[in-house]
């Protein structure tokens, strides 16, 4: 009897071996050379939960397909840097930053060398730190995180890197844009604005887009010695594709994206899971609406997989060219910066207090109006200032910066075209979500992202946020 006891436990114990092992081996710390390890932990909110993105919120009634948490965790044997991109339309940087406080604790990688963002799909829940009927979720989601980031981590191996961009330029549509002179365009507030958000396909008023657009796909491909692909972290500028119907939940292109990869890869069913990442690049301003001509009607999630598809093959084919190096050195910077929050003038909080007080059914001067008076109040209520964390990171010869707002193409353009290491890409609705980030000069025109309760941060924030971010690259640069 006790010599079968014995067996069962020798048994038990052999069983436990490779398991443990393994997070001893992606533990190891010091050990010379580069390493990379990348797992996705599922971050789906029950049914129920409202389904954000747009001005009306339905309950999840359905889910197409699960939300992740897609993380790497990249080790140069002195850096440990992790990345974590989650599928949601924005976090707040209260769920991030609880997030970063477990990984450090847990882990020892430092809260500066973690980068959290969201994708932004739109038919995700998103947490904007207030109780919206699911205390839960936040600290569900924090907790996922860092499970995907531990996970990261025990699967970490030696492992190799090479790096590529590819264009798909017929995705990504400014969506502002000047209409004729004699179309009048008042905003919520009663204010003329130049240019409008969304104006309608093959609207007869159109002039011309009133910004640019970044068709540049860039992208990470880690490779372990053996050829197996362990993960691939990509950068589009495209808001979202959508498709999706009311009440499901989805990921959106994101995920078709980086299943796509996987299929492509040829990275299934391996002991050690590949993981796919398609990150949300400067695409506050750009969406996947071709104003000037309409497409052909889709069914729903058509869209996304034609979307996915083509950025698939673009980074497939510019992977076919690349080379893959193992000694790969990494960076990290962080510096947290305060702007003033955007607040209404006296004038303005009284027109909100009229609008608000207005009976329901009472002739509105614009069908918004409510909606932004109610957020003008809140910035008023709100603090007067706003923290901001900005990361630059180096993985081998790239640079990536880290911003948490939904930032206009022009600004990333800017930072592309600007940064000392070169190629360099930007990661937004990162470490946080603060609303749209135009330029001054776009805030000049007005229209929906300019709107203060859509923008919450004073309009010289680019500015700040774009000099603070070459700072840091810079520093990188100099090491
Ligand atoms: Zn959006």
């Amino acid at each position: 009897m006790k010599s079968t006891i014995r067996l069962v436990w020798i048994l038990i114990v052999v069983a436990m071996l490779p398991a443990s092992s393994r997070a001893q081996e992606g533990e190891k710390k010091g050990e010379k050379g580069f390493r990379a390890g990348a797992a996705a932990s599922n971050i789906t909110p029950r049914l129920g939960r409202k389904i954000v993105g747009n001005f009306t919120q339905p309950p999840a009634t359905h889910v197409h397909d699960e939300l992740q948490v897609r993380c790497l965790v990249l080790d140069d044997g002195a850096t440990r840097l992790a990345f974590a991109i989650c599928d949601s339309v924005g976090i707040d940087r209260s769920v991030f930053d609880a997030a970063k406080r477990l990984v450090q604790s847990e882990t020892g990688i430092p809260i500066d060398n973690q980068l959290m963002a969201a994708t932004h799909t739109h038919s995700g829940v998103s947490w904007n730190g207030k109780d919206d009927g699911d205390p839960e979720y936040a600290g569900f989601l924090s907790r996922r995180i860092a499970d995907g980031i531990r996970r990261a981590i025990n699967n970490l191996e030696p492992a190799e890197l090479a790096i590529g961009r590819a264009e798909e330029a017929g995705q990504v549509f400014n969506r502002r844009w000047f209409l004729t002179p004699e179309t009048k365009l008042l905003s919520p507030f009663g204010e003329i604005d130049k240019v409008k958000m969304n104006p309608g396909v093959g609207n007869q008023a159109l002039l011309k887009p009133a910004g640019p657009t970044d068709p540049e796909i860039s992208f990470l491909a880690f490779r372990a010695l053996d050829g197996r692909h362990l993960a691939l972290l990509a950068n589009y500028s495209l808001h979202y594709v959508g498709g999706v119907p009311t009440g499901e939940i989805s990921a959106d292109y994101f995920a078709v994206f980086a299943n796509l990869m996987e299929e492509k890869l040829n990275a299934k069913d391996k002991a050690r899971p590949f993981v796919g990442i398609m990150t949300n690049g400067t695409s506050g301003d750009v969406n996947n609406i071709n104003f000037r001509q309409a497409g052909p009607r889709v069914k729903p999630y058509e869209k996304m997989n034609q979307v996915a598809t083509l950025v698939a093959d673009r980074v497939y084919s510019a992977l076919q060219k690349a080379s893959f190096k193992s000694n790969i050195k990494l960076g990290a910077q962080w510096k947290e910066i305060i702007l003033q929050a955007r607040q209404p003038d006296a004038e303005r909080v009284q027109w909100a207090k009229r609008t608000l007080a207005k009976p329901d059914d009472a002739p509105k001067d614009h069908p918004l109006e409510r909606f932004y008076a109610q957020r003008a109040l809140n910035l008023h209520d709100g603090p007067s200032q706003a923290a901001i964390a900005l990361q630059a990171f180096r993985i081998g010869e790239v640079g990536i910066t880290a911003i948490p707002f939904e930032v206009f193409a022009e600004i990333g353009l800017e930072l592309k075209k600007q940064s000392p290491i070169q190629p360099c890409f930007n990661i937004s609705l990162a470490n946080g979500s603060g609303g749209y980030l135009p330029t001054p000069s776009q805030h000049e025109l007005g229209g929906y992202e300019t709107w203060m309760g859509t923008n919450k941060v004073e309009k010289e924030a680019s500015v700040k946020i774009t000099n603070t971010l070459l700072d840091l690259l810079n520093r990188l640069n100099s090491k």
